[in-house]
């Protein structure tokens, strides 16, 4: 029997099959998040720790470890929170949640998509607030979706998925960008490749980032790759926060550079960066992306059997840094 600590509670299946396995659970109960001293203790106590993306995994607290310390679940795809690098020199196994919740993510992010070009947050404001007093033929006017440019930047789980929904769902031209070349999902999609992000925005209508938080992608949109964008353009952000920089953002839309953004994550997350919330055409949700019922549900599953795994000395299903 191990110890492992859950640094924040999760849905009670991926405890149920910790406990089946015969682990001793512990749950950290309080509302905050973890602290530096907290999470250092716990890595000197347990043999399994389940991380959230917003614990600060980094290699001071890693240099710190116990020895008996053998996996960190990361419950999340992106483990931008964590020292990879220090994990692997100290011999601890750092796993994350792929595939499971990349529906969920696509799904959010072409449901913001669509608001942005219909206004529906707008459009819900207005008649919540009793502006609504008959209808006009110009009333709130959007932008229709089908035969529109989308680009994905980052063609990767949830990059695909969003590209299939838009293209198969709302009849958009897909353009991407990526590292890699794939000629099967061009001509699926009737797609085009652009080599650069610089070659992809001036070309779309409205632009979704997928790529992962790295030292190449942080402030990717920036001022200047906001100015080769479409004034009638949309940016959607379900990526991570840092990839854009919001400061550049938030001028862009004052100034009418590019039409409007919907935000999923931030720069400073929980922070708002100034003068967003107050801007008309954007739409900010609290990092949403995989929060259904049964992605949440599946996502503490597959943590717990990595740790499950890690424990009884097979190789966990999805590592990180194996
Ligand atoms: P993925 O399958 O690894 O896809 C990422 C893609 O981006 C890969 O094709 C990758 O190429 C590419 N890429 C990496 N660095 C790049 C660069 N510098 N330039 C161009 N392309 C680059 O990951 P995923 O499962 O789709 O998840 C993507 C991200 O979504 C996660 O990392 C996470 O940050 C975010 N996310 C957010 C939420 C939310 O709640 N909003 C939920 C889940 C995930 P390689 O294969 O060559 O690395």
């Amino acid at each position: 029997m191990a110890r492992v600590f859950l640094t924040y509670r999760l849905p009670e299946s991926g405890v149920a099959l910790l406990e089946a396995a015969g682990h001793n659970v512990a749950v950290r109960s309080q509302e905050s998040l973890i602290t530096t001293p907290e999470l250092i203790s716990a890595f000197q106590t347990y043999e399994a720790v389940i991380t959230l993306l917003t614990d600060a995994v980094t290699r001071e607290v890693l240099l710190q470890a116990g020895p008996q310390l053998k996996v960190i679940a990361n419950y999340a795809v992106g483990y931008d929170n964590i020292d990879i690098a220090t994990a692997k020199e100290r011999g601890i196994v750092v796993t994350n949640t792929p595939d499971i919740l990349t529906e969920a993510v696509s799904e959010h992010a072409v449901v913001l998509l669509a608001a942005l070009a219909r206004r529906v947050v707008e459009a819900d404001a207005y008649t919540r607030a009793g502006k609504y007093t008959g209808w006009r033929p110009e009333l709130l006017l959007g932008t229709e979706l089908k035969g529109r440019v989308f680009g994905i930047v980052g063609l990767g789980r949830i990059g695909r998925d969003t590209a299939q929904r838009a293209h198969y769902g709302f009849g958009m031209e897909i353009v991407y960008h990526d590292r890699d070349r794939d000629e099967a999902f061009e001509s699926e999609f009737k797609a085009r490749f652009c080599s650069t992000v610089d070659e992809l925005l001036p070309l779309v209508d409205a632009v979704s980032l997928h790529v992962p938080l790295t030292r190449e992608t942080r402030h990717l949109m920036n001022a200047e790759r906001l100015m080769l964008m479409k004034p009638t353009a949309f940016l959607v952000n379900t990526a991570r926060g840092p990839v854009v920089d919001e400061v550049a953002l938030v001028t862009a839309l004052r100034e009418g550079v590019i039409a409007g953004a919907a935000l999923d994550v931030f720069e400073h997350e929980p922070a708002l960066t100034a003068g967003l919330q107050d801007l008309p055409n954007v739409i900010l949700t609290p990092h949403i992306g995989s929060a259904t019922v049964e992605t949440r549900s599946a996502m503490s599953e597959l943590a717990a059997r990595n740790v499950i795994a890690v424990l009884s000395g097979t190789p966990p299903l999805t590592p990180v840094n194996a």
